[in-house]
């Protein structure tokens, strides 16, 4: 077996160097090359010595998940299904903007904190992604897009909005995190990589100690009663100390706030009481709030709130001073919300095994 060296993060790939022999400022000179350039053939790396060149031929690669199926949406968006082996397949999705380009990553094959309306918790959980799995997603797509014209990497900005939760997975995302912010590896700026959570109480209180980065928390109700149906982890960790964490969070946070996520359930969460009752939830947390429109999967009851009661929630939010955006739909005709497309296609061939998994 050789060595997938996109699991390694610049301090892990200088000790396997150190183990064989190999000076640190190789190990920087192969991450630059395998990362920086996004070239995973040791034999291009020309500046590295031939002797060590087919030295890391025998005892290494560079290997992304294999790409099962692509779909192209008619706004730009792209989503790629990726094959992690024993019939799981997680999303990428790559989300064009004005002056900047998002890739969503995942962390995990399914989820085990099966939220009420999301798609990847009704999989149930199969496995943690590694390392070269979450970074290869960034790895990948950037060679596939391809560099634009000045010779920048189409993606500027990352999100952990994909399939599973990334503070369950958190040494791999950790790692991963670690070599996007690498000037060696991606050079992303800690404020342009996002990563999404809900809410794992004390893997924030890690995350801000290890690779403080911009985060967002998918809170989704107004109070314990309702969380705890949506977002059954809520029993865990309660709207009071997730929101003392946000707090604790922003001490060492490269932004200022904290970015809640609110998916818009119609006849749920979406009346202006529950908004009344946000603005007092959060008074003392500086924080901007993402309105989500509910994408309707089959395994749900829920519909999408109508767009006037989105707009009047907003207004609400706004009224008090809490800047409100509403999220844009993008790539609606290619099963645009995380988790969906994978949805698709597992349920069709594993449904047995996801119902297991959800006991996890
Ligand atoms: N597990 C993490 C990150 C992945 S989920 C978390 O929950 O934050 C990323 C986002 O996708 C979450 O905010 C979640 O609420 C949203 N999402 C899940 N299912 C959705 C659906 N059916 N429609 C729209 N957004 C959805
Ligand atoms: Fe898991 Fe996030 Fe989906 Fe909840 S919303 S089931 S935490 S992926």
């Amino acid at each position: 077996m050789t060595e997938n060296l996109l699991n390694f993060d610049a301090q892990q790939l200088a000790e396997w160097f150190a183990e064989r022999g190999e000076k640190p400022f190789r190990a920087k000179q192969v991450l630059r090359w395998i990362h920086k350039m996004g070239e995973p053939d040791f034999a291009a790396m020309t500046d590295i010595a031939a002797s060590l060149r087919s030295k890391l031929q025998q005892a290494a690669s560079v290997v992304s998940p294999e790409v099962q199926r692509e779909e192209l949406s008619s706004d730009g968006t792209r989503k790629w299904l990726l094959n992690v082996g024993t019939g799981n397949a997680v999303e990428t999705v790559y989300i064009p903007e004005d002056g900047r380009g998002t890739l969503c990553v995942s962390t995990q094959a399914g989820c085990a904190l099966d939220c009420a309306f999301c798609s990847t918790g009704k999989q149930g959980f199969n496995r943690n992604l590694s390392v070269a799995e979450i970074v290869g997603q960034l790895w990948w797509a950037n060679r596939e897009i391809g560099k634009d014209i000045n010779g920048n990497w189409p993606i500027t900005n990352v999100v952990f909005m994909g399939m599973g939760e990334p503070l369950l997975n958190y040494a791999n995302t950790v790692t991963a995190l670690r070599l996007m912010l690498d000037d060696n590896a991606y050079g992303l700026s800690r404020r342009k990589v996002t990563v999404s959570t809900s809410g794992i109480v004390p893997a924030m209180d890690r995350l801000r100690e290890d690779c403080p980065v911009a985060l967002a928390v998918s809170l989704h109700a107004s109070n314990d009663a309702l969380r705890d149906k949506l977002v059954p982890v809520n029993q865990k960790y309660p709207l009071r100390d997730l929101l003392a964490a946000c707090q604790r969070y922003l001490d060492k946070a490269p932004r200022d706030f904290i970015t809640f996520e609110y998916i818009m359930l119609e006849g749920v969460n979406d009346s202006e009481k529950h908004a009344r009752e946000l603005i007092s939830l959060v008074r003392d947390v500086p924080c901007k709030f993402n309105l989500i429109p509910f994408n309707p999967i089959p395994q749900a009851p829920f519909k999408r709130s109508r767009h006037d009661a989105v707009r009047r929630f907003q207004d609400v939010l706004m009224q008090a001073g809490i800047v409100t955006t509403i999220r844009k739909t993008r790539g609606d005709d290619i099963a645009g919300a995380c988790g969906q497309l994978a949805g698709q296609v597992l349920d069709k061939t594993k449904r047995t095994k996801s119902q297991a998994g959800a006991d996890l």
